[in-house]
């Protein structure tokens, strides 16, 4: 949990959002300014900044995350989607939290 943190605060439920998916480990919600159809996050609970700063120990938490991807872009209707991981402020991540996009249908 990081207190400056915009994903934080929505995993805590201090900010509203439209989940569609939660567990343990993840929470998953539609993206506030949708580029696509249909534009959600997968975003782990742990607060990691970026996937520059994932190691091993990070690596069965990655997995899981990819691994959710096909599971609710089917629970969104969607027969195919594509992904985006944005890394750094060149890669432009604008939210300092690590989280994949999934889009599907107009891109
Ligand atoms: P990034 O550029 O960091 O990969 O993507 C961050 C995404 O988070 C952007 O697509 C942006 O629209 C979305 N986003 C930022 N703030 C909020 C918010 O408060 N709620 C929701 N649902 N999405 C947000
Ligand atoms: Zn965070």
């Amino acid at each position: 949990m990081n207190a400056d943190c915009i994903f934080c605060k929505i995993i805590s439920g201090a900010i509203p959002a439209k989940n569609i998916y939660e567990d343990a480990d993840f929470i998953a919600f539609h993206d506030i300014k949708p580029m696509a159809k249909v534009h959600f996050l997968i975003v782990p609970k742990l607060h990691v900044a970026t996937l520059q700063d994932c190691n091993s120990t990070h690596q069965k938490l990655l997995g899981n995350m990819l691994l959710l991807a096909p599971k609710l872009a089917a629970d969104q209707g969607l027969k195919g989607f594509k992904t985006l991981i944005n890394t750094g402020r060149e890669g432009g991540q604008e939210v300092l939290h690590i989280h994949m996009h999934v889009f599907g249908s107009g891109l």
